[in-house]
């Protein structure tokens, strides 16, 4: 069955420049980010109601995930338009640190979400949504040619496979598992046909909570937490934005805790029923209680689904106990004991391709014209799949068209970090992006995310014209201002003063800050005043983080010259590592699974030495 989003593309065709397997986030970025270069794409996916289905908690971003939401923006993709136009209430993370760490989190209105999706994909003539099973890939020669559907076999130049947990999907809850994507979803078996690929196919698992009646919470004993009240979005300020929900905040309790450990052995985790490994930094409520055996309880989030639907996701309770054991556990949290269960939670177990088989293109080195992104390749969240979807579908739609491919430096993007990170080290559990991945972080902040990336979008041809318009202006602004402060000597010092002043007491207490420097005097702190009201708050406020970080990023300079001239040396793909002295046979065995595309991207590799690069040395060469 198809279902076309947009007229001006047959809906006959059943070839395509590029196909996308899977409209979860990595889909839907990988099929917009290839429709915006210029290709004819076929989205395909199992039911219609996929794209912009949140699998799992109903927010976006956080710390290190919103670096990527900014990233994704800066680049022309969906995902942060349509988490602000969705979203229920937003917040800034990690206030208390500096401010290249703070982490931008909106909640959203789940049923929202999926429709601004939709609406996102229908407005681009060159995409089509299709909905049937992938079975099969079509190889020939090393080439992928098209693939084989349930609804027949449509001809691809170029396969995003985008399939996050459906792939082998196994649900566990106690003892009970039953096959599925996710809940109410069917599995797929195509991972058993990535197996006969040769492609190297392995197990992880994530988990997710039970869902709970708002209706029958009581919310008179909860704390309440609302969002900023500067509500800070991804994208352009939306003035259509309906007024912010609250969360409820409550606790697990020591007879919570008592339920839990009686039962352990029931759960399917402790009960050895699942044996991949899950995401250590998102653990079930289970792992909690038994790996921080001392703390006496644990902070739930209670959060609303959408401003229509009473269903409440709380956050922190992630687990795969048997649905008569979270309805007991349940009941002993402060507000939940007479919450009624909506559906309980479950764990899942699914296959995932070792993404060092891949390239920093996301291409995979086996089978030319494939590239893979999202779960798929071994993380977790939306965000990470998001942001892979839309370095895949760019460079998918480069392969098919002859265009210039996207590669992300380290230093230039978390989503540069992210890549290199998956291509060159591979996962031993769920990979989720912190802040602390990123060794230029400095650099790397949501509010410079257009500054970084928005030129590398419009040369890529990923920026809608509209967003290419605001970018060019955003940086005529942010010259202009620069300018300004030049002429009037304002130290960057004295920029960060002018912006806290701002921040904390309004304009008129800045005036009187600017009075505090003595070399500015009455009448030019006058005019800085009146000059500077007119830049735009973010705009000022990122002129404020620059000036704050200034000498730390020039020492930073030191250390990315060193950086950029290793990743300037570029190691052939056919290298026999077998045939370079100096490596032990494990080394060898490394660079093989990793295949490197850079002496940089070698030395990341765990167990490879200095000297092990210095042997490398001859064999790499500058890149063009
Ligand atoms: P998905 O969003 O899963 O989308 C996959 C798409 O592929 C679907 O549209 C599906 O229909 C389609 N598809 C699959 N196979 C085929 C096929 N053969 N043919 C056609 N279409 C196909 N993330 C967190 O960050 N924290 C969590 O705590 C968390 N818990 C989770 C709990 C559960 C139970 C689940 C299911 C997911 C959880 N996630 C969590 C993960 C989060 O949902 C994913 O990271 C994110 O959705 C991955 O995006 P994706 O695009 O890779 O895949």
């Amino acid at each position: 069955m198809e279902q076309r989003l947009q007229t001006g593309y047959d809906a006959g065709v059943s070839e395509c420049d590029v196909l996308v397997i899977g409209a979860g986030h990595a889909g839907c970025e990988a099929a917009a980010a290839a429709a915006r270069r210029g290709a004819r794409v076929i989205l395909l996916t199992m039911t219609a109601d996929d794209p912009g289905t949140l699998s799992c908690n109903p927010a976006v971003g956080g710390i290190g995930k919103g670096h990527l939401v900014c990233e994704i923006e800066a680049l022309g993709g969906l995902m942060g338009q349509v988490t602000d136009r969705a979203r229920l209430q937003s917040r800034i993370l990690n206030r208390s640190k500096g401010p290249a760490v703070h982490g931008p989190r909106a909640q959203v209105d789940r049923r929202r979400y999926r429709s601004e999706m939709a609406a996102e994909l229908r407005a681009y003539p060159n995409l089509r949504l299709m909905v049937a099973e992938a079975k099969a890939l079509h190889i020939s020669e090393g080439r992928i040619s098209g693939v084989h559907t349930s609804e027949g076999v449509v001809d691809a130049k170029t396969v995003v496979l985008t399939t996050g947990t459906f792939l082998g999907g196994l649900m566990h809850r106690g003892a009970e598992r039953a096959p599925g994507g996710r809940s109410g979803a069917p599995a797929s078996t195509l991972g058993d046909a990535l197996r006969m690929l040769g492609l190297p196919v392995a197990r992880l698992k994530t988990g997710t909570p039970p869902r709970l009646d708002g209706r029958t919470i009581d919310w008179a004993r909860l704390e309440w937490q609302f969002g900023d009240r500067d509500d800070p979005c991804f994208a352009t300020r939306d003035d259509q934005i309906s007024p912010s929900l609250p969360c409820g905040i409550t606790r697990t309790t020591t007879e919570t805790h008592k339920v839990i450990r009686d039962n352990l052995h029931e759960s399917s985790l402790y009960g050895g029923h699942i044996h991949a490994v899950g995401p250590r930094y998102c653990p079930s409520i289970e792992d909690k209680i038994v790996r921080f055996a001392d703390r006496a309880s644990h902070q739930i989030f209670l959060e609303p689904e959408g401003y229509d639907d009473f269903t409440i996701y709380p956050n922190g309770l992630s687990t795969s106990l048997p649905a008569e054991i979270q309805a007991r556990f349940i009941a002993t949290i402060p507000g939940l004991e007479r919450c009624r269960i909506l559906k309980p939670g479950y764990a899942i177990e699914y296959d995932y391709v070792d993404p060092r088989c891949l390239d920093l293109t996301l291409a995979c080195q086996s089978i030319t014209g494939l590239f893979l992104a999202g779960q798929i390749n071994g993380t977790t969240g939306y965000e990470e799949a998001a942001a892979q979807g839309l370095i895949a579908g760019a460079n998918a739609a480069a392969h098919a068209l002859g265009m210039e491919p996207l590669r992300l430096g380290r230093d230039e993007a978390y989503i540069g970090v992210m890549v290199d990170d998956l291509t060159s080290q591979g996962v031993s559990e769920p990979y989720r992006m912190f802040t602390s991945r990123a060794e230029y972080r400095l650099r790397l902040r949501t509010d410079n995310a257009g500054e970084r990336l928005s030129g590398r979008g419009i040369a890529a041809a990923l920026l809608p014209a509209e967003r290419s318009r605001a970018h060019h202006r955003a940086m005529a602004e942010r010259a202009k201002a620069l300018d300004q402060l030049h002429m009037l000597k304002a130290t960057p010092h004295e920029v960060q003063q002018h912006d806290i002043a701002v921040r904390q007491d309004g304009i008129m207490r800045s005036a009187f800050e600017w009075l505090r420097f003595p070399m500015v005097g009455v009448v030019q702190a006058c005019r800085i005043w009146q000059e500077l009201r007119a830049i735009e708050p973010n705009l000022l406020q990122s002129l404020a983080v620059d000036a704050g970080y200034a000498a730390y990023l020039s020492r930073q300079e030191d250390d990315l010259a060193s950086f950029r001239r290793d990743e300037a040396l570029t190691l052939p793909r056919t290298l026999d590592y077998r045939t370079v002295p100096g490596l032990s046979s494990e080394m060898v065995e490394r660079l093989i699974r990793s295949r490197p595309e850079t002496l940089g991207a070698a030395s990341r590799i765990p167990g490879i030495t200095p000297a092990a690069l210095i042997a490398l040395l001859p064999f790499s060469k500058r890149a063009a």
